[in-house]
């Protein structure tokens, strides 16, 4: 098994990343089981905040590591909440107050598009100077009230009109298999014999 760290503490993201490493041979650890703390996400870039993320998580364990830095961008508010997706509503993160503001934010506007990013990158050491990186989108429309059980942070109010559900109505397999993560996994692991 090779080991990787995985430089996050949203449980929720977590068992999303390790549904699709675990079966390729990765022993995926999440840094906090190291005693590793959060990084600072100090960048407007999702690309400079995951590269962050990964090289802090490397440094601290001597392990690969592997980061993801994603977020909603929504078209009609230009691209916010962005970057700053987890912490939207301010500290501390609270899911339920980011959906809340999000709402009030759109109000009644018509324009609904917005589309998750996800930005994923693997380092083989800290100062890895050829890291890989892998993007992914997913796109959809911003309901004006919440749906589903499933998922997490925005995804009771990204409305799929291809299936007619929220992402949080999605079973978590179907949600791997087209989100913006599981699209961004998948051009990671198709380079991972790189490794
Ligand atoms: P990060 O942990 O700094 O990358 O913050 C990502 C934030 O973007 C999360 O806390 C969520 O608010 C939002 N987000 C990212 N991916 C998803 C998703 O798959 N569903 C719902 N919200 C997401």
């Amino acid at each position: 098994m090779k080991k990787l760290v995985l430089a996050s503490n949203n449980a929720k993201k977590m068992k999303e990343l390790n549904a699709l490493l675990a079966p390729l041979g990765f022993e995926v650890i999440p840094q906090g089981a190291l005693g590793i703390p959060e990084a600072e996400e100090p960048h407007c870039t999702f690309v400079e905040n995951a590269l962050a993320k990964a090289r802090h998580a490397a440094r601290l364990s001597g392990l690969p590591a592997l980061a993801d830095d994603s977020g909603l961008c929504v078209t009609a508010l230009g691209g916010a909440p962005g970057v700053y997706s987890a912490r939207y509503a301010g500290e501390p993160k609270s899911d339920a107050r980011n959906n809340e503001k999000l709402l009030a934010e759109l109000g009644e506007n018509c324009n609904r598009a917005a589309h998750f990013v996800s930005l994923i990158v693997l380092v083989r050491h800290a100062d890895d100077p050829q890291p890989l990186i892998a993007e992914g989108e997913w796109h959809g429309q911003i309901l004006p009230a919440q749906r589903g059980e499933g998922g997490f942070g925005y995804d009771p109010m990204f409305y799929l009109p291809e299936f007619d559900k929220t992402a949080a109505e999605l079973d978590a397999e179907t949600k791997n298999g087209i989100s913006h993560r599981g699209q961004a996994m998948q051009q990671l692991i198709a380079r991972l014999p790189a490794l």
